[in-house]
């Protein structure tokens, strides 16, 4: 059961995500459904529980973890299909080990507005529905308040949950997940010659294609431990992520990982270690290794077929033509030398016009070697004509994909600062840029800008 926090009080909401179960975004923020929403009653029906599950923490088995602060209230129709409510910060489980149960309100407004922000950059994730904060201090590096932040997929197993049966060495358990994982979430996979190959396979793809959105977006998720692995392929456990802004393909946005094991060049790589453990986990249910490893064997493709269909759209390639990659890595290399900041550069390529060099400016300053830039230019207008590229057509295409407002840290930081002193006003508002990421959204181009100095020096660590 959920421990009630002292006098709860309504942070924000998402109207989206109250839309997919039904609910009025304006009832959120009344009393029965602020105590409800903060553990402190229970909703009708509603029977919590917390799921227990092990995993890989940084390459290393960390035996059982589970549910430590989070919830299950129950689940609830919407029109997309039904969707299981979660409290995450709602007080002590059988599985919280030394940790308290709670989580900050620094963090629950991370989580939310990050949430809501991949799930309008169209990148597969958990949902935020609402955040309740309570005066209740809790102990971090410093001493925050306690927040909920209600989470909604339509599942919440993960890949450790497969692998807490396997370790423990109880065959029919692992059965029954893996049987109701398929029959609820992968129901055509039930007529395949051998299911559970099938679902590995599916996971690896899916989870392949999930990395490609963040690779295309400048996300790094920063924890990718197999218990923060979703076995629907979602986003999820919103902890000390970011968003890249001047280019490094080994940033590292948690400032515990020394190793850099979840920078943005390896959490590539670290998805499909991630899907061998899964696939480890699930080997007794699916027979042989080479089947297992045949299920594999779908990473790098699907990650590869997806992430090139991502970059096409970036630079506004309607065709596909010999030489593209080059292109690609032409850019990203230029992009790291000068460290350019990620979503800036796409949205302005997409003002390039191709017959008046003379137009790049604003572009060209953003790197630092500019004969440099001056020659991709020329090679990539030379590929825009080969397909006839119209400027204003394709300007319009690649700002439908090249995000203008992304949730830079220093952002979540200013809003996060406003509501520890009790003014939610800028939740609200980056709440509403970030449902838009592709319009231009007169007003809010301060939104938009580059992170200030003091920026820099912002660090963000593991589960608070
Ligand atoms: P994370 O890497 O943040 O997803 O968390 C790893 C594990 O630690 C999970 O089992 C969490 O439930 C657990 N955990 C994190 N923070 C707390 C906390 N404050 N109290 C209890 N368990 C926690
Ligand atoms: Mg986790």
């Amino acid at each position: 059961m959920p421990t009630p926090l002292p006098a709860p009080y309504f942070v924000a909401a998402s109207s989206r995500a109250a839309s997919l179960v039904g609910l009025d975004v304006e009832a959120l923020a009344q009393d029965d459904f602020v105590s409800a929403f903060t553990g402190n009653t229970l909703l009708p029906g509603s029977e919590p529980v917390s799921a227990v599950y092990s995993g890989h923490q940084f390459g290393v088995w960390a035996g059982q973890l589970g549910d430590g602060r989070a919830i299950l209230l129950g689940d609830a129709d919407g029109p997309e299909g039904r969707m299981e409510l979660q409290l995450k910060g709602a007080g002590k489980t059988p599985y919280s080990r030394m940790g308290d149960g709670r989580a900050v309100l620094r963090s629950s407004i991370r989580e939310f507005l990050c949430s809501e922000a991949m799930a309008a950059l169209g990148i597969p994730t958990t949902r935020a529905l609402v955040v309740t904060g309570s005066n209740q201090r809790v102990m971090r590096e410093n001493i925050e308040t306690a927040a909920v932040v209600t989470r909604m997929a339509p599942s919440f197993v993960r890949f450790g949950s497969f692998e807490h049966w396997h370790y423990r060495d109880k065959p029919e358990e692992l059965r029954v997940l893996a049987d109701y994982v398929i029959d609820t979430f992968y129901a055509e996979l039930r007529a395949a010659a051998n299911p559970y190959k099938e679902l590995l396979a599916e996971v690896t793809r899916r989870t392949a294609r999930m990395i490609a959105g963040w690779q295309s977006v400048g996300f790094m998720h920063s924890v990718m431990n197999t218990d923060n692995m979703s076995i629907l392929g979602l986003t999820i456990d919103y902890g000390p992520f970011g968003f890249m802004e001047a280019f490094d393909v080994n940033h590292i946005c948690n400032h515990t990982d020394q190793g850099g094991r979840y920078s943005y060049a390896n959490q590539v790589a670290i998805g499909h270690w991630n899907c061998y453990a899964l696939g480890n986990a699930l080997l007794p249910l699916i027979g042989t290794v080479d089947e297992a490893q045949e299920a594999l064997d779908a990473y790098m493709p699907a990650f590869e077929a997806k992430l090139d269909e991502l970059l096409h759209a970036k630079l506004g390639l309607a065709t596909v033509q010999e030489g593209d990659r080059d292109l690609f890595d032409g850019l990203f290399s230029m992009m790291q030398a000068g460290h350019v900041d990620f979503t800036l550069l796409f949205r302005r390529l997409g003002e390039l016009q191709v017959e008046a060099a003379d137009t790049d400016a604003l572009l060209r300053d953003l790197f630092i070697d500019r004969p440099a830039f001056d020659e991709w230019a020329g090679r990539y207008r030379a590929r825009l004509r080969l397909e006839n590229s119209v400027d204003a057509e394709r300007r319009a295409a690649m700002n439908r994909v090249n995000p203008k407002y992304v949730l830079r840290n220093y952002l979540a930081q200013q809003a996060i600062e406003h509501a520890q002193n009790g003014d939610y006003a800028l939740v609200h508002e980056l709440l509403a840029v970030l449902e838009q990421p592709f319009d231009e959204q007169p007003g809010k181009e301060h939104y938009a800008a580059l992170p200030p100095d003091w920026a820099a020096h912002l660090e963000v660590s593991c589960s608070s």
